[in-house]
């Protein structure tokens, strides 16, 4: 459960309970998926809760609803301090951020009048990253980029990662690798994808896929630690028994891949970049800092 009867979120000028707030049933958002949102963790650091990059996530979100033309007028300062103020009325240190933007009632294909903004937030538990994803690629590709602004963060986006997803379960796997609509990798459904081979890592370029700000924050891990990277477009073939592979994204932190198509990755995690990486990471989001052990060479 994301509430209970004690929580807090933020609604259009207030805090109020979750569990008290309403919607509109005639919303373009509900109707459409026309709706903008963010994901963002909060971190236990110095004794209280810190944003991971909140200014980059609110930076998204403002741009996210100026493509999508919804009428959104706060600042990231003001988005920043609105989340801290919830976090805190509820207590939370170690969180997921979710807010949301949402259009009025309208039912005309015609831009957003007016929107309603919710910080929502929930405790997070569970954990830190895992090494043992299995994917396999999916049937379903992204949306075209043509077709759809896929660099924002929209709601009506995210019918693609459930189908995506599900199909990915249904099957007995963990989650799905999802090619653009040329064939080359992507992403995941809800987030982006590195994969090692003799020292080298590689990532799908911007253009097809969410840029994700943990895929943005891998790269400057890799430029910290002179560790060589690539930005092209590859097929799942290239990526089939490569070294090791993993996902990236604020929920999903790093979580390195077991095999793909059933195809296992051929190095033990521990003996990746890709592991040195994941450990970087969580340094990072900690605010601690990184002692790199003997593994780069
Ligand atoms: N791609 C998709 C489709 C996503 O939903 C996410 C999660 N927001 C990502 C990539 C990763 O983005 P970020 O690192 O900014 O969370």
């Amino acid at each position: 459960m994301y509430y209970n009867e004690n929580t807090i979120i933020y609604f259009t000028g207030q805090f109020v309970k979750a569990a008290e707030a309403k919607t509109d049933l005639y919303s373009q958002s509900l109707h459409y998926g026309y709706a903008v949102f963010e994901g963002i963790r909060s971190y236990p650091v110095n004794g209280g809760s810190k944003m991971f990059k909140g200014k980059e996530h609110y930076d998204r979100l403002r741009r996210s609803a100026e493509v999508m033309k919804i009428p959104f007028s706060y600042s990231t300062d003001q988005l920043v301090e609105l989340t801290y103020e919830t976090l805190r009325r509820n207590g939370f240190t170690d969180a997921y951020i979710r807010p949301i933007v949402i259009c009025s009632p309208n039912m005309a294909l015609s831009k957003g009048k007016e929107s309603y903004l919710a910080i929502e937030c929930w405790e997070w538990t569970n954990g830190y990253m895992s090494n043992k994803m299995k994917i396999m690629t999916s049937s379903y590709r992204r949306p075209n980029a043509d077709a759809f602004h896929v660099d924002a963060k929209v709601s009506g986006h995210y019918v693609n990662s459930i189908l995506a997803c599900q199909e990915a379960k249904d099957n007995g796997f963990d989650e799905a690798l999802v090619l653009d609509s040329n064939g080359y990798v992507a992403e995941s459904s809800g987030a982006n994808i590195f994969y090692e081979n003799n020292g080298v890592l590689y990532t799908a370029p911007k253009g097809n896929i969410l840029p994700g700000i943990t895929r943005a924050t891998v790269l400057e891990i890799c430029e910290e630690l002179n560790i060589p990277v690539q930005e092209k477009f590859f097929t799942p073939e290239k990526m089939r028994g490569a070294d090791a592979g993993f996902f990236c994204g604020t929920a999903a932190e790093i979580v390195g891949l077991s095999s793909l198509d059933n195809v296992p990755f051929a190095k033990e995690w521990e003996d990746t970049l890709s592991y040195v990486i994941q450990q970087a990471y969580k340094c990072k989001v900690l605010e601690k800092p990184f002692q790199l052990e003997q593994k780069v060479a």
